[in-house]
């Protein structure tokens, strides 16, 4: 399988001009660059991974868990999805490693299952890291409705953004408007997490460490431009403006500070 690159130098040169089209007088301007949503959606079925990668942007590293998506949630978007006559282009299905959720098949089977009687237009795109047997075996058992997509990860050592370097905390930010969000939420989608919707899936797993407990609880109406969760989220988000990319382990106070708060809930609050 060719290897899908999240880093390549035109992608940089994008995010230097989402850097500059982010700052305050540029959106007064301009108005805001990147939209969310209504056409594709991420999935994060499971928090697991196989791997450990540093900078992770779902902090799988940093803060494993073994948490779940319940299957019931996936057939409550499958619902609300053709109530609202949703027409999704894309599903993506991601983690963790998503082959690692204990009930992935009667994911698969609800999201196919959709795909062949409500929308058969839509893509259902499974996103796995392709490392190790027990991966490669479950992906053989895929049905042929599913595309896999990867980075073909070869170590926990990779080319990343510093997903744990929160603008918030670098000078050079200091006049960014983070209602402006970035790319990934018109390039990946909407979110939907085990702690609800948001505005793409890397809030979600931002949430997952600071507590906010700010995921909507159904599929946002259409008219929801979620610009609450953008404020909130990108101030801490690695992947807000521009950042070099690097392979060791980079964190900031902010984020040291909410990992800690979750290793000793008891101590200071941040
Ligand atoms: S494979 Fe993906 S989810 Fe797993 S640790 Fe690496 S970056 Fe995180
Ligand atoms: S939380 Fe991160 S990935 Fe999501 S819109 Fe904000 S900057 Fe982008």
């Amino acid at each position: 399988m060719k290897p899908h690159k999240n880093i390549t130098a035109k992608r940089l040169a994008l995010d230097l001009y989402q850097f500059f089209r982010a700052q305050s007088f540029m959106v007064r301007l301009l108005g805001r660059q990147f939209h969310r949503s209504r056409k594709s959606i991420e999935i994060d079925i499971t928090y697991k991974c196989n791997l450990k990668c540093v900078n992770c942007n779902r902090s799988c590293t940093q803060w494993p868990s073994s948490a779940e998506l319940p299957v019931e949630k996936v057939e409550a978007f499958v619902r609300q999805s053709i109530e609202k006559n949703m027409k999704w282009e894309r599903i993506r299905i991601l983690g963790g490693e998503p082959t690692l959720h204990s009930r992935l098949f009667d994911i698969l089977e609800l999201l196919t299952d959709y795909r062949a009687y409500h929308n058969p237009e839509v893509r259902l795109v499974l996103c796995t890291n392709l490392y190790g047997n027990k991966v490669k075996t479950i992906l053989n058992r895929l049905p042929p409705e599913i595309t896999i997509k990867s980075t073909v990860k070869t170590s926990a050592v990779n080319l990343f953004r510093p997903f744990n370097v929160a603008p918030v905390d670098t000078a050079y930010n200091r006049f960014s408007d983070y209602a402006c969000g970035c790319r990934i939420i018109e390039d990946c989608g909407l979110g939907l997490t085990p702690s609800g919707y948001y505005v793409c899936a890397v809030a979600g797993g931002i949430d997952r460490i600071f507590g906010f407990g700010a995921g909507r609880n159904t599929l946002p109406a259409d008219d929801d431009e979620m610009i609450d969760q953008m404020k909130r989220f990108c101030r801490l988000c690695g992947h807000f403006g521009f950042a070099l990319p690097v392979k060791s382990e980079r964190i900031s106070p902010a984020w040291q500070r909410a990992y800690q708060k979750r290793r000793n809930p008891d101590g200071l609050a941040f």
